[in-house]
């Protein structure tokens, strides 16, 4: 960065499914259009169709068919490229590009740095776009959460969650479901003196009896409320992770 500020990227939510969220980002200066995680392919093609968009590329950050399920149908409709993790290609027969951390994804004038993260998944990646300050973080970090531990454990989380904590605060984080009363909920159980989670839980509060999403998060907000991000061990991690499974909130 020279002091030119966020470059351009639209950034579009296509709610789908129960709760899940498929980001759609456009980057004006190319024309290029990405989804994330197309759960289905109907809804994406019909947004980007209504913007007068063409989608270009997919990014997959786990196998997980609420993240995959639309790949072959967008990509027979457009032709694009499908990017997804080196991990788990071979759950994911649609990929294009395998990539693992260390690659990059251009997107138009943009680079997309990969991140391992597995934990939710053994091959999870996610994809920071820094001269955006914008992250995709899958099933990984959620808002004030973390994805279940079902093919890794807690000790790549907690690794996953240090490389979250390493983006300026300002970025932007875009998960892929909308768990954040959920997760809050049992958050304030978690950290009970944590006023800025207070805080952040009533005005989820309000949002979600509206109607409204509450993501994208930023990392310094989970930084601030995050019981898995700010777990201060392994230990804690699990511990909370565990109470968070049978949690009834
Ligand atoms: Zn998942
Ligand atoms: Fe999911």
């Amino acid at each position: 960065m020279w002091g030119i500020g966020k470059m351009a990227l639209e950034i579009i939510r296509i709610p789908v499914l129960s709760d899940n969220y498929v980001w759609m980002a456009h980057e004006p200066v190319s024309g290029e259009t990405m989804v994330v995680d197309p759960a289905v392919a109907d809804a994406v093609l019909a947004e980007a169709d209504s913007r007068g968009w063409t989608i270009t590329q997919i990014w997959n950050t786990h196998w997980h068919p609420d993240h995959t399920g639309g790949n072959a149908d967008i990509k027979a409709a457009t032709g694009c490229t499908i990017t997804g993790p080196a991990g788990e290609a071979e759950r994911i027969p649609t990929l294009d590009r395998t990539v693992s951390e260390g690659d990059t994804v251009a997107l138009g004038g943009l680079t997309a740095h990969v991140l391992d993260v597995p934990a939710h998944t053994a091959g999870h990646i996610a994809f920071h776009l820094p001269e955006a300050a914008t992250a995709f973080t899958g099933d990984t970090l959620f808002a004030m959460g973390c994805g279940r531990l079902f093919e890794g454990d807690a000790a790549q989380m907690y690794a996953a969650m240090r490389k979250f904590e390493a983006m300026p605060d300002e970025t932007a984080v875009y998960c892929a479901h909308e768990y954040t009363l959920s997760n809050g909920r049992y958050a304030v159980v978690a950290e009970p003196d944590n006023a800025a989670l207070a805080a952040r839980m009533v005005e989820v509060e309000a949002a979600r009896a509206a109607g409204e999403a509450t993501v994208p998060t930023s990392i310094g907000l989970e930084k601030a409320t995050n019981p898995f991000l700010r777990a201060i061990s392994v230990e804690q991690l699990a511990e909370r992770r565990a109470a968070k499974d049978s949690f009834k909130g």
